[in-house]
């Protein structure tokens, strides 16, 4: 006889939101103890539709956090150097805490390039190459959003990732890569998989902790998932599915995040933290 059980969901909903009421109540005593509120810079290339209403999420919730925001939308025919200027502006700005660069640019745009002409200290978004080294480094700097929303999850159900096999599924520079390095430096032993990954099922079986963040709805599979797993959904595809198969995975996992309200949430709650962080260091009353 087949025993079935059934995964607890992780809540990043609700983590997300204990995330932001501290962020809030930092920005209030920032702007108490300066005079300044913390602010954050979106910037955004053309109108994608997507694009146009995560930007106005972002600047929503930080509004309801007592952060502030200037959006600076530019047209869909600007350049790189264009876009690259409007960036080192903002990265010169004072009044600006934290730049977020919404991205896919568009094709004609040099994303690395741009994301390059942030500032270090500006980089609440995570999107720098020094970003990136300083994560891998294990020192003082922001992590790349999504990322960091995952491993505050781990933490907060205390999954213990010491000598784990990790497999993350996906390599993308903003999500994949950095999750795999995170969940390294936490002494998991970590698998990468990727679309020229041969026998992808057979990986995965042998997974304790399971990041599926591709983009490919419910392309890893119930029966694929080692009974008892951790199993983080980071994948958003249209009609709110996950790139794991809720149902079938839920009956062999021990703990798996929802789509919605698992990893999306914690996204934003990381991206307002940082840009708290942010704005106390450059006022001079951050730890760092
Ligand atoms: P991406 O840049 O398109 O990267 C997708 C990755 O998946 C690539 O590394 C690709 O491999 C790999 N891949 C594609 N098909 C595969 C297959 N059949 N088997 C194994 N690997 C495969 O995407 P991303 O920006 O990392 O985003 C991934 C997903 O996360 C998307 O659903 C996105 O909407 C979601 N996301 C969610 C949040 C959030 O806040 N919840 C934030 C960011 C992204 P190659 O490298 O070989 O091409």
């Amino acid at each position: 006889m087949s025993v079935t059980q059934t995964a607890q969901l992780m809540d990043g909903r609700g983590l997300a939101e204990r995330i932001v009421k501290e962020a809030a109540a930092k920005a209030a005593e920032i702007s108490r103890r300066t005079g300044a509120g913390p602010c954050l810079a979106t910037v955004l290339v053309g109108e994608d539709p997507a694009s146009v209403a995560y930007v106005r999420m972002k600047r929503a919730r930080c509004a309801r956090a007592g952060i502030q925001s200037r959006h600076i939308g530019l047209p869909a025919a600007t350049t790189t150097a264009e876009l690259i200027g409007t960036l080192a502006e903002l990265s010169g700005d004072p009044e600006v805490h934290g730049i977020l660069l919404q991205h896919p640019c568009g094709p004609h745009i040099d994303e690395r390039a741009a994301f390059e002409a942030i500032a270090p200290e500006k980089d609440v978004d995570g999107v720098t190459m020094r970003s990136f080294a300083a994560m891998s480094f294990a020192l003082p700097g922001f992590v790349s959003c999504t990322p960091g929303g995952i491993v505050r999850l781990l933490e907060a159900y205390d999954v213990g990732l010491a000598g784990k096999r990790a497999v993350v599924v996906g390599r993308s520079a903003i999500l994949g890569k950095p999750v795999g390095m995170l969940l390294l430096a936490k002494d998991a032993t970590v698998t990468y998989c990727h679309s020229r990954t041969a026998d992808l099922p057979a990986i995965v079986r042998e997974a304790d902790v399971v990041v599926a963040a591709v983009g490919r709805p419910r392309l890893i599979r119930g029966e694929d998932i080692k009974p008892g797993a951790v199993v983080i959904d980071a994948g958003y595809n249209p009609g709110n599915v996950g790139d794991v198969d809720f149902d079938t995975a839920r009956a062999r996992a021990g703990l798996i995040t929802p789509v919605p309200g698992g990893v999306g949430p914690m996204t934003i709650a990381v991206l307002l933290a940082q840009t708290v962080e942010a704005a106390a260091n450059q006022l001079g009353i951050g730890e760092h």
